[in-house]
């Protein structure tokens, strides 16, 4: 069995850049499932599909024309890396991950990713539906305002601007749409590590999720 390492938690919550780098640090494949949710937010909005319409979703969802390189992200063979990382496409893909035909059509996709020697993939139901028998299973979070303030500085070190009230506000919105949507809302699993990384260094939390997983 091929050993993956789940990471679930809130937006913000530095889940992706932990995941990256423990990924890098064991030499496993790395999935960023939120992308997947942003690409379909982005590709609906480029033929004007409004992300209530789940019917008009679900072919977009299934039939997404995407490659990762590296860090690199590519739609139709555009790069749409920094596109897909804007407020406005976290929103939208929160809107269309509401809808279960949407969730569905991106399971076998996100499945594929599990090739050896492993895999590190973060997400909101990693370890809840997606990959259920992963080895390590760690539920990552940090407070509101530590993540409103870490979205802030990536952003203006993009070159973007911000306003710290309304990441935060924006942030509180869409956690509260992730965790009460009807399917699979954000929770931890029974099983799971907490991780609460409000005081903790990056370096920190990679190496304590590598702990975990080599215990
Ligand atoms: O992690 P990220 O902020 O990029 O995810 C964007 C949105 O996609 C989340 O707010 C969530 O609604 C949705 N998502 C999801 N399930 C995942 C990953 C992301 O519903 N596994």
């Amino acid at each position: 069995l091929i050993p993956v390492i789940a990471i679930d938690g809130p937006t913000a919550s530095g889940k992706g850049t932990v995941a990256q780098l423990v990924a890098e640090r064991l030499g496993y494949h790395y999935l960023d499932s939120g992308a997947l949710y942003r690409l379909v937010g982005l590709a609906s909005s480029k033929v004007g599909v409004s992300t209530a319409s789940e019917p008009d979703l679900i072919p977009i969802a299934e039939n997404l024309n995407v490659n990762f390189q590296g860090d690199r992200v590519f739609l139709a063979g555009e790069d749409v890396t920094d596109q897909i990382r804007q407020e406005e496409m976290g929103k939208r893909a929160s809107e269309v991950a509401v809808h279960t035909g949407v969730r569905n059509a991106l399971v076998s996709r996100q499945r594929a990713f599990r090739q050896k020697p492993g895999l590190v993939a973060d997400g909101r139901d990693m370890a809840s539906v997606i990959f259920t028998d992963a080895a390590t299973k760690v539920f990552l979070t940090a407070s509101a305002e530590a993540r409103a303030d870490r979205r802030y500085k990536q952003l203006i070190a993009k070159g973007f601007s911000a306003n710290i009230q309304v990441l935060l506000q924006d942030l509180r919105e869409r956690d509260a749409r992730d965790a009460n949507r009807s399917n699979s809302p954000l929770k931890a699993v029974e099983g799971a590590h907490h991780l609460d990384t409000t005081s903790m260094t990056i370096e920190e939390a990679v190496n304590q999720v590598l702990k975990w997983h080599q215990a």
